[in-house]
């Protein structure tokens, strides 16, 4: 009740970094808890379609096992060939949806880019043309 505006920012910042690790929605779509379309899959890959579309054709990529990558810039070294695969994943996305001609993959990481799911994903975007700089 007492606390300072640096204690409340303080307290929310941890309560954020300790949501940051919490399950997401995600765990329920790997888990086919929740119905998604699915593009493409494997054994450490889930590509799916956005239930909110910013494109003719919005897929997300991403890890089944999260392994703490909540987000890009939390990734270590140990992690370079998920996301390596990640990324190839995409092209594969790309390549089933008919996009390879141009599309546009985008990983949003942290609040400010305004990351919204805690578990590492890439958005793959195509099927329009599509304008630079993003917003
Ligand atoms: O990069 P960001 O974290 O904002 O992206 C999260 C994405 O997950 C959004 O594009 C949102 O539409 C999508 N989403 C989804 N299915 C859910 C919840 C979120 O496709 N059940």
């Amino acid at each position: 009740v007492n606390a300072t505006k640096d204690e409340e920012a303080s307290a929310k910042k941890a309560a954020a970094t300790a949501n940051a690790g919490a399950p997401t929605i995600f765990d329920k779509i790997i888990a086919k808890e929740i119905p998604s379309i699915i593009v493409y899959e494997d054994e450490r890959v889930l590509a799916f379609r956005d239930i909110n579309p910013q494109a003719p054709v919005h897929v997300l990529v991403i890890p089944k096992f999260r392994d703490g990558l909540t987000e890009l810039g939390k990734a270590e070294a140990r992690q370079r060939d998920i996301l390596g695969e990640l990324l190839y994943a995409a092209k594969i996305v790309a390549e089933k949806e008919g996009i390879l001609d141009g599309f546009r993959v985008v990983i949003n990481s942290g609040a400010t880019a305004c990351q919204s799911v805690y578990h590492l994903h890439l958005h793959v975007l195509g099927g329009r043309q599509m304008k630079w700089p993003p917003g």
